[in-house]
């Protein structure tokens, strides 16, 4: 019999509820806190800036299964459910004795996982009655799949997008405006935290931080705005967990169970969207799976950041997070991952590390562009810088099994493609690439900046 390559869910199997982890959590995230306070906050201080759905959800510790509204679920079904797919090439590229398997998030129009979440977000704001959303975006992936989601419900948009993203990757800003959106490059004039920045530093090149300082600005300036955020906070990872539900009913069809599961990490949302849904296996019946958060070298909040309450923006406007974290001014290298070029992760992530529930390596330049390529001449698909950390960490495991002998299951996620993250690779192609550290030194000063509480 032929070896089954993808496994796909009829429409009618798609899940019609997202996974709340928090329900479950034995040791729940610490509260946000307002910044003046130090007050936890609640769902009504939170709708200043969200909206009251989505602020609920972030909160929300009792309910464990949330319906996904059926306008999101028809919005779904233009591209889910996406294939759950056995990389046999890249395992016999590898030798390995591991099966390898992705969740292939790259086949929506798009480009990325970050869409399951843009259109959860944009319905309810459109419920709501809002006009207007803004965000900030690094890469582009989260820009361009907000664009589209509030032109599926007749929001304007507008999007703050990192410079060196703009620079690095113009092409992601057209599609944001193909789509109706405006694009601006962070840090811009046009806000007064942008300003600020600016002036303290010239040639600032942008990050996450400075984007999403500028969008909340705008949204708070603006009537009937809403801001919305792509990645960090738990009702993003609780909306990307259609990717994990869809996968756990992928793989019994495959008739396997994960012994690891891996995704990339920038603020977690597409690695608590894979996780999660296995994770309460682990929390529930004591199941024995290995979580794999996968973080450049450059930007090392897991593996070397501290668990504090921090902003989750450069200038100070979000509430502060209970979070691991480099300091909310940690300037991250310009590596070609810009989705995660960011300084912090979610607060649930933060927990579960904290706790032992998962683990994270972190990943030079120049091995995640391996990754990537070899990958790419095996399974047949170019994949987002981003997404490269995650098949970096694969094969690291893939390669222990060969020593060992061990068939483990890998899943991983494949967050996205990379075919507009061309310059990238081209730069690696030449021989442009390197690899950035972080001294401690570093991390120590800018961690200095965190606010006591
Ligand atoms: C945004 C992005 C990421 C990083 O964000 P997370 O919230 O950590 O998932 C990873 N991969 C792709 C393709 C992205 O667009």
């Amino acid at each position: 019999m032929s070896k089954q390559k993808r496994f796909i869910l009829p429409e009618s199997e798609i899940p019609t509820q997202w996974y709340n982890i928090q329900a479950d959590m034995v040791n729940k995230p610490l509260p946000p806190l307002n910044p003046s306070t130090k007050e936890p906050l609640k769902a009504e201080d939170l709708a200043h800036i969200f909206n009251l759905e989505c602020s609920k959800q972030e909160l929300d510790q009792e309910n464990r299964w949330i319906d996904i509204p059926e306008e999101v679920l028809d919005q779904y079904k233009y591209y889910r459910s996406t294939p759950l797919v056995r990389a046999y090439s890249l395992e016999k590229a590898l030798d390995t004795p591991a099966h390898i398997y992705f969740k292939n998030e790259s086949v929506n129009p798009l480009g990325s996982h970050k869409l399951n979440s843009a259109i959860a977000q944009c319905y309810y704001c459109k419920q709501e009655g809002t006009t207007n959303v803004t965000t900030e975006t690094g890469a582009g992936q989260w820009g361009a799949a907000l664009s589209y989601a509030a032109k599926v419900f007749g929001l304007e948009a507008a999007v703050y997008q990192v410079k060196i993203s703009l620079q690095q990757k113009p092409y992601r800003a057209s599609i944001m405006r193909t789509f109706g959106a405006t694009v601006e490059g962070s840090p811009s004039m046009s806000t007064r935290a942008g300003k600020d920045i600016i002036t303290r530093d010239p040639n600032h090149q942008g990050s996450l931080g400075t984007a999403i300082s500028e969008a909340i600005e705008l949204a708070m300036n603006t009537p009937n705005c809403k801001y919305t955020l792509g990645s960090v906070l738990n009702h993003v990872g609780l909306h990307q967990t259609i990717i994990g539900l869809e996968a756990e009913k992928q793989m019994e069809m495959a008739g396997e169970f994960p012994d690891q599961v891996i995704g990339c990490f920038g603020g977690g949302s597409n690695f608590s969207g894979i996780a999660f849904p296995f994770m309460r296996h682990k929390i529930i019946d004591g199941k024995n799976i290995d979580f794999i958060a996968a973080e450049p070298s450059s930007c090392p909040k897991l593996t070397r950041g501290k668990f504090e309450y921090d902003y989750g923006d450069e200038a100070g406007y979000t509430p502060l997070l209970p979070m691991y974290t480099l300091g909310h001014g940690f300037k991250p290298a310009n590596i070609h991952a810009g989705g995660l070029r960011y300084h912090g992760a979610g607060t649930i992530i933060s927990q579960l590390l904290k706790d032992n529930l998962m683990r994270a390596v972190d990943i030079p330049q120049l091995e995640s562009f391996d990754a990537g390529l070899l990958f790419a001449r095996t399974e047949g698909i170019v994949p987002a810088p981003e997404s490269c950390h995650a098949i970096a960490s694969t094969i690291r495991e893939a390669k222990k099994c060969k020593e060992t002998g061990e068939k483990k299951v890998i899943l991983f996620n494949l967050s996205g493609h990379g075919l507009l993250d061309m310059t990238a690779y081209e730069s690696y192609l030449n021989g442009d690439l390197r690899n950035y550290t972080v001294s401690d030194e570093d991390i120590a000063s800018s961690l200095k900046d965190v606010p006591t509480v």
